[in-house]
């Protein structure tokens, strides 16, 4: 059937006479309510929290696959496809005894569009001086900007700052930092910037090793050489965080082939997002990720060609 103007005409008309006379129209909002999501892990809460979105050139995003064809996929999940968008969605872990924050989003570097995460971890009912620690993924400026303001101060003041150690050991290298051509040095400088002070403080972290009680970092290279997953359990139950495994989910989990230019190694990121997505597929846990569609959260299928995330249903209680 087509809905045509005379459908709603009629149906409009009937309202009209039910209400009777008008009232003042309401503004638009144009905002959306603070958005974060909770969801639980046998005893343990996850809140994922909506940093924002960004945007950048699509051109020449994916090394394997054209312009045209990233431009096809964006369109067939219902995105614009005159630009690259994605979320970012850091996450916060309550193991009932440990806050932890996994990842600090944009902060006061990003966009008018992000930089979301403290207002929402607010909104969500935290505050900063609660948060145990801050674990970090992986050093990418979407990932670490939010660590620490403009003016220097820290964002959460009491916290551990805990970074995989092969990812401290490669943008921490003053000697890789200084072969590295000037134009590109800039996510080594980042990281001095937000983490540099703090260096005698931060804790290492190894692959295999828990984060905190029921946090397990595991190991998945590629995106960055120290990029790094979590398997949250409790008791029977297992969540995982896939951090950069995929870019935008909406294009990335139906195209684990594709190769985007922020995977510093392709092909090991290639290997990295099948391992992962098959696991996830195969024990068919609950998942989230950093850069998929707010809320984030949902079960990986696999399907004829890749993958599909299958978004979590929303539930009020826990
Ligand atoms: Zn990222």
């Amino acid at each position: 059937m087509n809905i045509t103007r005379r459908h709603g005409l009629a149906v409009g008309l009937g309202l009209a006479t039910l209400s009777g006379a008008a009232r003042a129209a309401a503004p638009l909002a144009k905002m959306q309510a603070p958005s974060f999501y909770r969801t639980r892990v046998g005893d343990t809460e996850i809140t994922m929290l909506n940093d924002g979105i960004g945007t950048r050139p699509l051109a020449g995003f994916v090394r394997n696959a054209s312009d045209a064809e990233l431009r096809q996929a964006l369109g067939e999940a219902f995105l614009p496809n005159d630009v690259y968008t994605t979320n970012y969605t850091p996450m916060v872990i309550n193991t009932g005894r440990k806050l932890i924050l996994i990842d600090t989003g944009n902060g006061e570097f990003g966009s008018a569009d992000n930089g979301l995460l403290l207002q929402n971890f607010l909104a969500a009912g935290f505050t900063p001086d609660q948060l145990d620690a801050v674990v970090f993924s992986h050093f990418h400026p979407d990932h670490y900007n939010g660590f620490r303001r403009r003016d220097g101060s820290l964002v959460f003041p009491n916290a551990e700052v805990m970074v995989p150690e092969p990812e401290w050991n490669f943008w921490m290298d003053d000697a890789r930092m200084t072969q590295t051509p000037e134009a590109q040095r800039g996510n080594f400088m980042g990281a001095r910037r937000a983490l540099g002070p703090v260096a005698r403080n931060v804790t290492l972290y190894r692959w295999g090793q828990e984060v905190a009680p029921g946090v397990l970092a595991i190991a998945a290279p590629g995106h960055t050489p120290g990029h790094t997953v979590f398997a949250i359990t409790s008791g029977t139950a297992r969540f995982m965080m896939m951090s950069d495994i995929t870019n935008n989910t909406s294009v990335f989990v139906k195209h684990p082939d594709w190769s985007m230019i922020l995977d510093l190694d392709g092909e090991m990121a290639r290997q990295t997002r099948h391992r992962m997505l098959d696991m996830a597929a195969a024990e068919g846990m609950e998942c989230a990720f950093y850069h998929a569609p707010f809320p984030s959260v949902g079960h990986i299928l696999r399907t004829a060609g890749g993958y599909e995330l299958v978004p979590s249903q929303w539930v009020a209680r826990l």
